[in-house]
């Protein structure tokens, strides 16, 4: 685990400093607003869905360093995704975060996402982890607003 761990702070780091897909979508046909009251983080999450394709896929907002890594990679995952695909990696990065998934022996389709496993060691960062998630899922199924509270 303490090379997961590693890496896990490392790609943190990297992308807070330099969150990719970090604009807003002017013609997003799905967008909603994530809120996690218990660290602050607020984000916006837009996307653009084409024949249940995700086309496009990005955020603003500001929050902690996790909430922002998180949020980043998810972009990055989910451009291409049917929306299937996005509703899979969404169940199976929420019970990775909670320890119901175990990314060693669970067959999963989370691949670089693995690194979220580390947060399972705090629980207080798990809603940061799991809040863009939280809010693209309500944004694809036409919700506007999620809150992890
Ligand atoms: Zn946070």
């Amino acid at each position: 685990m303490s090379e997961l761990n590693e890496l896990y702070q490392e790609v943190i780091l990297d992308h807070n400093k330099n969150p990719r897909n970090f604009r807003e979508i002017e013609n997003a046909n799905k967008q909603a607003d994530g809120n996690n009251p218990l660290c602050g983080d607020k984000l916006k999450v837009f996307a653009t869905l084409e024949d249940d394709v995700v086309t496009d896929v990005a955020f603003v907002g500001s929050g902690c360093a996790i909430s922002k890594a998180s949020a980043s990679m998810m972009t990055q995952v989910l451009k291409g995704k049917t929306k299937q695909e996005a509703e899979t990696l969404f169940d199976e990065f929420h019970r990775m975060v909670t320890g119901e998934l175990d990314i060693e022996t669970d067959e999963n389709t989370l691949g670089k996402l693995r690194i979220f496993a580390g947060v399972l060691e705090f629980p207080a960062r798990v809603k940061c982890a799991s809040l863009s998630w939280h809010t693209i899922n309500a944004a694809l199924h036409d919700e506007e607003e999620v809150s992890t509270e």
